[in-house]
């Protein structure tokens, strides 16, 4: 309920919800509020439902940054160094973002930015041959995720998140018209899943991405979950 209410960005009403639940709202439900003040640009909310989860599961890298991404989107650069100091002293350290592609009975794993797969040098030319023909369909890179799961400006700027260097393998070594099978052990960043509908769409190929809240199936440019996850 939680869920649809914030998803249709009907925060207020998701927030009563919650306070009226007949048991305790547990991870989830505060972690849905808190995904949906990111999308809606809710500060208030957001660090409502970010005080609750940081008291359910102290440990939990993920909602920080999600708090500190919704500071970063309303230019609230103080609070975003605060959540980073917290986490600091707490000594909370982010799990690095991955992505794996099964290939001819193999399990190919990418992490951003990484350069040590065999494949590496064609990986990077192919992708930035890719990220010029995706700008040309219309897309924009989307520099408000550079707070998200894989937040490290440099790795942004390249275009290297770990989906993006799995996708590109994937294309280079399967035939045309056949589908891509990726997982991801984090959340898709929203630039990332901006560009894999692109990627679909210019390379007219089938993309499944499977990450940490679900699985994505993009297909002519658009994506089965209608854009939010
Ligand atoms: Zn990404
Ligand atoms: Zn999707």
């Amino acid at each position: 309920m939680v869920d649809l209410l914030g998803r249709a960005g009907q925060l207020e009403k998701a927030w009563e919800f919650i306070q009226k639940m007949p048991v305790a709202p547990g991870i989830n439900v505060y972690g849905a509020m808190l995904g949906a003040c990111k999308i809606h640009k809710n500060v208030d909310l957001g660090e409502m439902a970010a005080d609750k989860l940081f008291d359910l599961e102290p440990e939990e890298g993920g909602y920080h940054v999600l708090l500190a991404n919704i500071y970063a989107i309303a230019s609230m650069w103080d609070k975003v160094a605060k959540v980073r100091n917290l986490m600091e002293k707490k000594g909370i350290q982010k799990t690095p973002g991955y992505s794996s592609v099964d290939f001819k009975n193999e399990v190919h794993t990418f992490f951003s930015g990484n350069t040590s797969h065999p494949q590496s040098d064609k990986i990077y030319a192919y992708l930035e041959e890719l990220i010029d023909k995706i700008k040309e369909a219309g897309y924009v890179p989307d520099t408000s995720s550079i707070h998200d799961v894989e937040d490290d400006v440099h790795e942004q700027l390249l275009n290297t998140h770990s989906e993006k260097l799995a996708i590109s393998f994937g294309l280079i070594n399967t035939r045309p018209g056949t589908t891509i099978h990726i997982r991801k052990n984090l959340r898709v960043c929203g630039d990332c899943h901006n560009a894999t509908k692109y990627i679909s769409l210019v390379t007219e190929r089938e993309i499944i991405v499977r990450d940490m809240h679900r699985f994505h199936h993009f297909k002519n440019g658009v994506c089965s979950c209608g854009d939010y996850w």
